[in-house]
């Protein structure tokens, strides 16, 4: 792809967090941003409204559960509809309801592995014949190191973002022929709103576990995003871990 100067990008669960830190990195690089959100509607308006005063490109919030495959539709639709084109989608979109087996209801597996792990087949799926049509593009699927190392009391959401990590390289086998690209991001853990609120004790204990000592920024995360975008036009279903080493393949 090159440059971002014009590209279209769909970055899903935009309004909070990673999300909103990857749709200001792409943005800022010149791309016309759609910010999906869920709930959080002012947040996604206040960013897309930043993004277009401040960015190269224009942005737009769509409120869209991506979980609900129709929805998941609607928000591909509304871009083309606006946009006429979509270059980037980064399905970020996520949530955690951490409990050990014995206490997780067969809902909250549902629920997590509809959010994380389905969302993905929904959004791609409703993008797909525009990607086909234009002959390019680029996938990024947010995973986890915990889809890769597994992690205590974390067993619906471990199979969501595993699971993502096996759709990316089936996507990606079937895709290249359309020549877009499918890659995975699996960070470790970030220093985002949840992080801070854990008590020092606990961040001591996390910060143990890591090579490197630190937690990563989200910034440093959307940098990777923006690389497989601009420069990763040799990799598809690759799974790129941005994550201290706390995980090693
Ligand atoms: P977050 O701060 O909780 O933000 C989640 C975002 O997803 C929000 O914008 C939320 O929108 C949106 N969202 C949730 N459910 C949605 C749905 N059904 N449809 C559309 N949007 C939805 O999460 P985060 O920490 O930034 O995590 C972002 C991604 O990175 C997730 O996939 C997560 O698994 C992954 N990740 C995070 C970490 C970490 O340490 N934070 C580490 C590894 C991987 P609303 O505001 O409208 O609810």
């Amino acid at each position: 792809m090159g440059s971002l100067e014009g590209a279209v990008a769909v970055v899903t669960g935009a309004s909070r967090g990673l999300g909103y830190t990857i749709a200001e990195e792409l943005g800022f690089g010149g791309a016309k941003v759609v910010v999906n959100y869920a709930r959080s509607r002012e947040a996604a308006e206040e960013l897309a409204a930043k993004l277009s005063e401040n960015g190269n490109g224009q942005a737009m919030a769509i409120g869209a559960d991506v979980s609900d495959a129709g929805e998941a539709q609607r928000l591909i639709e509304e871009t083309i509809g606006t946009y006429g084109r979509i270059d980037v989608l980064v399905n970020n979109a996520g949530i955690v309801i951490d409990r050990t087996m014995k206490k997780l209801a067969p809902e909250e597996w549902d629920k997590v592995v509809q959010v994380d792990l389905n969302s993905c087949y929904y959004t791609v799926k409703a993008a797909l014949p525009y990607f086909m049509e234009q002959e390019g593009g680029k996938i990024i699927n947010i995973s986890s190191f915990v889809g890769q190392a597994g992690n205590f009391g974390q067993t619906n959401y471990a199979a969501a973002k595993a699971g993502m990590i096996g759709f990316t390289k089936a996507a990606a086998i079937e895709m290249a022929r359309y020549n877009v690209n499918v890659n995975a991001i699996a960070p470790g853990f970030l220093e985002t709103d949840m992080y801070n609120s854990v008590p020092p004790e606990v961040q001591e204990k996390i910060l143990s576990r890591i090579p490197l000592r630190r937690v990563g920024q989200p910034r440093e995360i959307a940098r990777a995003v923006r690389y497989l975008v601009e420069d990763g036009d040799y990799i598809t279903g690759e799974t790129m871990s941005v994550n201290g080493g706390i995980y090693m393949d």
